[in-house]
């Protein structure tokens, strides 16, 4: 997501508006979701954050440790415990200096990408920065990048989308995508935003549709054509259309991801008007998983580090 997004429908919360490595492709363990005990006695699960941004959460030079350290704005009886996630940085001039020392609890990893509406403003000490980073070994994917209908320059955006994809084939790390389109017109946007990917990746390339919002003909297009692409849902499904709902519906449980997009999305279901953060996950999860029946919260624990997080 972007800070002054065009379609009222991306920019709910205070604010307006993807990783992993070897093991991403490994997405789904037969092992039970490991799960922890508050004093109470009541069950907690742990989940993941599949997309937040630290740097527009904290500032720059934010770590993670300090952000865990925010005070809890999840709802008391929410099921889930932040236990990792994705901090994107895909804003050039707000690069980390070094991934390791922001990205500085176990569990948490940062992509490196650039936002669909910076490649207009994309200059060149940026893109050294940028070519650096993504080839360290402690930066876990390409992302965010993609295609933004609502921004402006999109044939810019397709042609710098075809260099970063290009590129990646020699970092081989997961892709963060995003393909946004205008308000009723999603799924074109996923359809188009299909071709770059075809032409330059590999069937089994790990991707992340960041804050998903196709059809069903959407997820089994993408799933036909990259069997490990991954759907992420964020607070952004409170608005969902019928349509849409069959298309959360229709993805595989182990394909299914939770986001919060913080500081974007913020869930108003149990406390209004807060700034979004990691920590409301499980208030997502709750959200997400009324489109899901029969599915429970329990399955969201395909956001666990498998796919992630090492
Ligand atoms: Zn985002």
């Amino acid at each position: 997501m972007e800070e002054g997004s065009a379609s009222g429908q991306q920019t709910k919360g205070p604010m307006p508006s993807t990783s992993g490595n070897e093991t991403y492709s490994a997405a789904v363990t037969k092992s039970p979701p490991k799960v922890a005990r508050k004093d109470t006695g009541r069950k907690v699960l742990e989940a993941l954050d599949g997309h937040f941004h630290l740097d527009r959460i904290m500032g720059k030079s934010a770590k993670v440790s300090e952000m865990i350290q925010m005070p809890l704005r999840q709802a008391h009886d929410s099921q889930m415990r932040l236990s990792g996630g994705v901090a994107v940085f895909c804003d050039p001039a707000k690069y980390p200096h070094h991934i390791l020392q922001t990205v500085d609890v176990p569990g948490f990893v940062a992509p490196i990408g650039v936002h669909p509406r910076h490649v207009l403003s994309w200059n060149a000490p940026q893109k050294e920065a940028f070519k650096i980073l993504v080839r360290s070994p402690h930066t876990k994917a390409l992302g965010e990048i993609g295609l933004d209908f609502t921004a402006k320059g999109i044939k810019k955006q397709e042609e710098v989308l075809q260099y970063l994809l290009r590129g990646s084939a020699d970092t081989a790390k997961p892709v963060i995508l995003q393909l946004r389109g205008r308000k009723g017109h999603e799924d074109e946007a996923y359809h188009r935003g299909l071709n770059l990917p075809e032409a330059c990746l590999p069937r089994e390339q790990p991707i992340q549709l960041h804050c998903f919002s196709g059809g069903a003909d959407v997820v089994a297009r993408w799933q036909r054509r990259f069997p490990n692409s991954y759907m992420g849902f964020s607070d952004l499904v409170d608005s969902f259309n019928e349509h849409q709902k069959r298309g959360l519906e229709a993805v595989p449980a182990n394909r299914l991801l939770l986001e919060t997009d913080a500081p974007y999305l913020t869930p108003n279901l149990y406390i209004k008007g807060r700034v979004n953060t990691p920590h409301r996950i499980g208030e997502v999860a709750t959200l997400v998983s009324q489109f899901t029946v029969p599915r429970t919260v329990g399955y969201f624990y395909c956001l666990r580090r498998q796919f992630l997080c090492n």
